[in-house]
């Protein structure tokens, strides 16, 4: 993880990210997509990559996986005032294939600087893609619905809300995973409870 710079800022690397040119994605996005939320947030949340109409508005989650997430989030009672969304990769690859590993690999600063000025109490790994990148990961089936530690930094693993459009059962599982991680995220103030999840 990247040192915290004492003159870097969420503003700053949003500012960055929408004149990068460091991957070939910048040749065919509309808009780069930084992400957002509170600097304060306790909990960050990566997904994979901007899609259609991510790229189309410049903000993160806003179509039907979007439309998933928020609903799920509503569910759990995790306020938006709690977090911080971004992706893997801040520009949409094209026809939303998986973001190649030199694109990962040329994003990555970006992800390092958020999550050191966020420094949320825990990341939440949405889908295959975050895992791998974040931990090495690849099995988010047998993993999800865990809390896993890093270099000091707790992540919490679960499907990728895309995933649950065409299946149920994942969006089942997806909901009883976010209201679990709301669960240990608004008992841990102080109590270190999560330390129960390890
Ligand atoms: N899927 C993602 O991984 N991220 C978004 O921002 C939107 C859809
Ligand atoms: Fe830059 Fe990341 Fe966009 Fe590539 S995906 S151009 S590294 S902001």
């Amino acid at each position: 993880m990247a040192a915290q710079k004492h003159d870097d800022s969420i503003e700053k690397i949003a500012a960055e990210v929408k004149g990068c040119p460091l991957c070939k994605l910048a040749r065919t996005r509309k808009n780069a997509v930084p992400g957002e939320g509170q600097l304060a947030a306790r909990i960050m949340f990566v997904g994979e990559a901007p899609g259609r109409s991510e790229d189309e508005k410049g903000r993160p989650f806003v179509g039907a996986a979007g439309r998933i997430l928020d609903d799920l989030l509503q569910k759990a009672g995790i306020e938006r005032s709690q977090m911080f969304i971004t992706n893997v990769v801040k520009c949409r690859p094209p026809g939303n294939r998986v973001p190649e590993d030199d694109e990962s690999a040329a994003c990555r600063p970006y992800l390092d600087r958020q999550i050191a000025l966020i420094k949320p109490k825990v990341i939440c790994i949405l889908g295959r893609t975050a895992y791998a990148s974040l931990l090495g990961g690849s099995s988010i089936t047998t993993n999800r619905g865990k809390i896993v530690e890093k270099a000091g930094q707790k992540y919490f693993l679960t499907f990728h809300p895309a995933a649950a459009i065409y299946n149920k059962s994942l969006l089942a599982a997806l909901e009883a995973d976010l209201k679990k991680l709301a669960k240990e995220i608004n008992n841990e103030e102080g109590k270190g409870s999560m330390e129960d999840y390890m």
